[in-house]
């Protein structure tokens, strides 16, 4: 064949193979070119999974009447005009493709009207072919585009479709991570005129609790914090949930970066990182965050379908969201993770905090989940409590005489003071508030561990020379490193002396990590010295058998502890950072306050 030049409807086919794949892609274009419009209200209607119909309807900007055609063509947009444009784009579309690409494997329409216009105007380029004609069509401000029959044209794709209901739930999947980046925009989605969301817009903090709530599950927002941090180029801010709140899956993990919704492993290794010392191995956590950071500091051209994006400094972007996680999952106690249910309990209460501790003297989870850790039992019957309540009477009695023996020493020990031991598993205290709850265990394990933690940082790794140094072939930038970076090294407590251009001798390991294979160790921590210039790997290798040592070393349930011991326990839980959750991410303790303890006795109503 000779060279040939290809005809535009073809090129835009092409170029559709990479954009369009199923009607999820599709949606997620449409909805993307009417955010760009400035929509504050999008309707969309689906029928047959997308694949026979998708209409979006917004009340954006529009289109003028000579731009019609052209936003049809390829390569043509509104939104970029120079490389300097496309350095700090903020818009989702600018590559001019979505529509021209649509419009060659499906009957599209578009209908437009700005606002100064008298009418609206639709163009139906019917599969790309010549004749299109722009015809006057009422409509009132903002675009509606509809695309019919997808794939008609192209039957290899239409072969890779998957059921309705498939391809529609990953369609509502993209309006879904959309919602949660426009919250002042107004989302609709009917499915075979069923409606599937309504999420009007949300404009405060408690609408979009409500709004991620409706997405991720009330369970979500019951068991996340919201957040708001910002360093000196970045801010970073949504939702993350509670350590117990983790997932088997990354089903609940969505992270925007200046309002795109991306996949990015350097974010995701952060994220994890932050939460690793409270989160069960093999568990995920769930989140809702939102980096913005400054247009030029990021690439978003760096994939077709923008959902991978390149960092010019992703050490930094790691390093600020890796350590802003971590530090406020640290600072995270009963209290604060109850943010989301019960704002007002824990705004009125945080002034109660007399003493300054990181432990807060009220810890509201127990109301906000309260159903987790009791369950209401069948109320008796008034009668039978007025009958019982003489005999309360005396215990309550008895438990305010106990509170006053520290009345002085009550307000500095926020989880209180030991009055017995359960069943060999929890310690019940009371403090200011009322009931202490503490899984003696898990809380026992969490101070090991961070114990152990701190002596390490402290000391810094002590390392175990090997009996037979192993010798090991590297690529000569990794043998370079090891030169450069024996500083590193000695602090990690590994010893690598280069012995050739690509060889390096494996001498001592850190002792902690003297059964584990030296090689494929010290393998994994080159590449991630030279990927990183640091190595986390190392410190997470760590931190994972530390916590297992922890969880060996610590009470086991069924241990009788004296009065004395139990308190020392809780003292040592006020002084340990992390102390709410477990390193399994369960929790440590619960508070029940003595109004949620007279409400299940149903006194004073
Ligand atoms: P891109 O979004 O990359 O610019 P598209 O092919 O998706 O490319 O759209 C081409 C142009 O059509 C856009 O730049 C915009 O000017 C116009 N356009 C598309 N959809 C809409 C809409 N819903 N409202 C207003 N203008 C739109
Ligand atoms: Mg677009």
């Amino acid at each position: 064949m000779p060279i040939q030049q290809l005809p535009p409807h073809l090129i835009n086919q092409i170029a559709a193979g990479e954009v369009v794949e199923r009607p999820a892609s599709v949606i997620k274009e449409l909805l993307e070119n009417s955010l760009d419009a400035g929509a504050q209200s999008v309707v969309i209607d689906v029928e047959q999974g997308g694949v026979k119909r998708i209409r979006v309807r917004d009340d954006g900007s529009g289109i003028e009447k000579q731009e019609i055609e052209l936003a049809l063509a390829r390569h043509a947009t509104s939104k970029i005009g120079s490389m300097e444009d496309l350095e700090q784009v903020l818009s989702m579309g600018f590559r001019g493709e979505a529509l021209p690409s649509i419009a060659s494997v499906s009957r599209m329409s578009v209908t437009s009207a700005v606002e100064s216009a008298q009418t609206g105007w639709q163009l139906q380029p019917d599969g790309g072919a010549e004749g299109q004609k722009l015809q006057p069509y009422p409509h009132p401000t903002g675009t509606t585009v509809e695309v019919q029959d997808l794939f008609y044209n192209v039957p290899a794709r239409r072969k890779f479709l998957k059921a309705e209901r498939t391809e529609f739930n990953h369609l509502e999947q993209v309006v879904r991570r959309l919602a949660m980046s426009y919250f002042a925009v107004g989302f609709e989605l009917r499915h075979n005129q069923r409606e599937s969301l309504r999420l009007p817009p949300a404009k405060n903090q408690q609408e979009m609790d409500r709004r991620v709530a409706q997405i991720c599950g009330n369970q979500f927002i019951e068991q996340s914090v919201v957040i708001d941090e910002s360093g000196v180029e970045l801010r970073l801010w949504g939702w993350i949930g509670l350590p117990a709140f983790s997932r088997s899956q990354m089903d609940m993990q969505y992270f925007y970066v200046n309002g795109r919704m991306i996949r990015d492993k350097v974010v995701n290794h952060a994220v994890k990182l932050g939460y690793q010392d409270v989160l069960f191995h093999g568990r995920f956590p769930a989140f809702v965050l939102h980096l913005e950071i400054d247009p030029k500091l990021v690439d978003v051209n760096a994939h077709p379908t923008k959902h991978e994006v390149r960092f010019r400094d992703s050490r930094m972007v790691h390093g600020f969201i890796n350590k802003t996680i971590k530090r406020l999952l640290g600072e995270l106690t009963p209290e604060n993770s109850a943010v989301n249910a019960l704002p007002a309990t824990v705004t009125t209460q945080a002034g109660d905090q007399s003493t300054g501790s990181t432990l807060p003297l009220n810890l509201s989870e127990t109301a906000g989940a309260s159903s987790r850790y009791f369950s209401s039992p069948d109320l008796p019957s008034q009668r039978q409590v007025s009958e019982q309540l003489a005999g309360y009477q005396a215990l309550s009695d008895g438990i305010k005489q106990t509170v006053q023996l520290h009345p002085s020493e009550s307000g500095a020990a926020p989880m209180g003071y030991a009055v017995a031991q359960l069943h060999g598993i929890y310690i019940l205290a009371q403090n200011e508030q009322g009931l202490v709850v503490v899984d003696m265990h898990a809380a026992h394990e969490r101070i090991t561990y961070e114990r152990m933690k701190q002596i390490h940082a402290e000391n810094s790794l002590r390392s175990q020379p090997l009996l037979v140094p192993v010798s090991i072939s590297v690529s000569r930038r990794e043998a370079d490193l090891v030169e450069s970076s024996q500083d590193v090294l000695d602090g990690l407590g590994v010893s690598l002396d280069r012995s050739g251009p690509e060889q390096v001798i494996i001498r001592a390991v850190p002792s902690l990590l003297r059964d584990a294979d030296a090689e494929s160790l010290v393998r994994d921590l080159l590449a991630d010295l030279v990927e990183r210039g640091s190595s986390t790997k190392m410190i997470e290798a760590i931190n994972e058998i530390l916590s297992t040592m922890a969880c060996h070393g610590s009470v086991r349930a069924n241990r009788r502890l004296t009065i004395d011991e139990m308190n020392s326990l809780l003292r040592d839980m006020e002084a340990t950072e992390r102390s709410g959750q477990c390193n399994h991410g369960r929790p440590t303790w619960v508070q029940m306050s003595i109004d949620q303890l007279d409400k299940l006795f149903m006194r004073g109503q």
